[in-house]
């Protein structure tokens, strides 16, 4: 199973928390963020990530297409 993930540069704040923190999935570019891969392993510690972005930008979804993160 893997998950997809994006990042809405558009709505991005650019805080770098999900870089900071997670370089191996993010990359920023000084003003945004962007994931380095389209798809991932399912791993908790993302979900929480797009949990606690300030902009809600970051989106997990699982191979249905089902939205996992952020969530309400
Ligand atoms: S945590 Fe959210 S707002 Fe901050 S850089 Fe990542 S995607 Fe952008």
């Amino acid at each position: 199973m893997t998950w997809s993930i994006s990042v809405d540069t558009t709505t991005c704040l650019g805080s770098g928390i999900c870089a900071g923190s997670r370089p191996d999935i993010f990359q920023f570019h000084g003003s945004y963020a962007e994931p380095i891969t389209d798809h991932l392993d399912p791993d908790e510690d993302v979900l929480d990530l797009a949990d606690t972005c300030p902009a809600a930008a970051i989106l997990i979804r699982d191979e249905s297409g089902a939205e996992l993160a952020p969530r309400p």
